[in-house]
């Protein structure tokens, strides 16, 4: 069964009244083809494998109305429509019981979110494309970032186009961007926070860059120097463990986090920086596997009457503020302040 809807050279009225509208008109997952100036190459964007993050979708219905004619041609896959639909508009990454669909590229692909994930697996390794950039939203608000699994100029390039900030890290969730190596360079790019005004700006932006540039792998004199961070690794929570997000402690929760930690995104912060309250030792409430899958909890932070510290100077991002998010995927990324990788 085929679950995405092909749409060639779309008209720039079939952008609607507004994102919603578009979204509604492609009714589910959709691949928009833009032929290029040169038709024998291709790039490739994907947006919106979380229905949570309106800035990948937003971009392309901006340039979707502009029409603007790329470079090269330009397969835009547009993933968790029926996700962003679901009301209220853009709140659910993925809907209730589906799985992560951005841990879905690998095998086995039996149920409806792997089967999308090989469905657009397809669709790349049909179309060539000589790039592919995966746009996301932070679900809280921060700088933007890109992501990659291996860092060389060609990745470093792409994610250029967007931000001066890489993370490279491969840590073997399932993710799109882990098939890079092995087909095209893919890269992640995070535009900033779902609700950001200028996280929606710097997607249309980037997207404006990628589409018309004539090589996009080629730093050239874009390369200015990237801010990197290496192999970070993810705090999670042990299973049964309660978090909430307040100024004080909560009894009734095993975690507080402190309401205002998101701003430390991509900030340093030092072994006195109160990040929340926790009831029990650190290792009975996280887990945190460094790259070598040795405990590293204890580098990372520390429990101290009942006060939540880091462990050693660190430097945190995607630091999340949504308890559902912490619960399901990890409540931050951390690297040693001097962005290198924790030991
Ligand atoms: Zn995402």
């Amino acid at each position: 069964m085929r679950r995405f809807k092909f749409i060639r050279d779309p008209e720039p009225a079939s952008g609607g009244a507004d994102v919603e509208e578009f979204l509604r008109r492609l009714e589910g997952p959709a691949c928009l083809f833009f032929t290029g100036e040169d038709t024998g190459r291709t790039r490739a964007l994907v947006t919106l494998l979380h229905g949570n993050e309106p800035s990948g979708a937003m971009a392309l219905r901006r340039w979707l109305q502009s029409g603007q004619r790329p470079a090269v041609n330009v397969v835009c896959i547009v993933a968790s429509v029926v996700a962003a639909l679901e009301p209220p508009t853009f709140s659910h990454r993925m809907l209730p019981r589906a799985r992560d669909l951005n841990r879905c590229f690998r095998p086995p692909y039996d149920d409806a979110q792997g089967a999308l994930a090989e469905e657009i697996l397809e669709i790349l390794r049909f179309h060539h494309p000589e790039a592919v950039v995966d746009l996301h939203n932070t679900s809280g608000s921060g700088p933007a970032f890109g992501v990659c699994t291996h860092m060389d100029r060609q990745h470093d390039a792409l994610v250029s186009l967007f931000t001066q900030r890489l993370i490279v890290s491969n840590l073997g969730l399932g993710a799109l961007m882990e098939l890079s190596e092995a087909n095209f360079p893919t890269v992640t790019v995070e535009v900033g926070g779902r609700l950001d005004e200028q996280a929606h700006e710097l997607a249309y932006e980037g997207m404006c860059r990628y589409f018309l540039a004539a090589t996009v792998l080629d730093p050239g004199e874009t390369d200015w120097g990237l801010e990197l961070l290496r192999d970070p690794i993810r705090l999670e929570l042990n299973d049964n463990v309660t978090l909430t997000y307040a100024e004080e402690p909560s009894a009734s929760y095993d975690i507080t986090l402190k309401t205002d930690i998101e701003h430390h995104n991509f900030g340093a912060v030092g072994v006195d920086t109160l990040l929340g309250w926790a009831s029990g030792s650190e290792r009975s409430l996280f887990t945190a596997l460094d790259a070598g899958g040795r405990c590293a909890v204890n580098r990372l932070v520390r429990v101290e009457n009942g006060e939540l510290y880091p462990a050693q100077p660190l430097k945190l991002f995607m630091i999340t503020n949504n308890a559902a998010i912490a619960e399901s995927d990890c409540l931050f990324y951390a690297v040693a302040d001097d962005g290198s990788t924790i030991c």
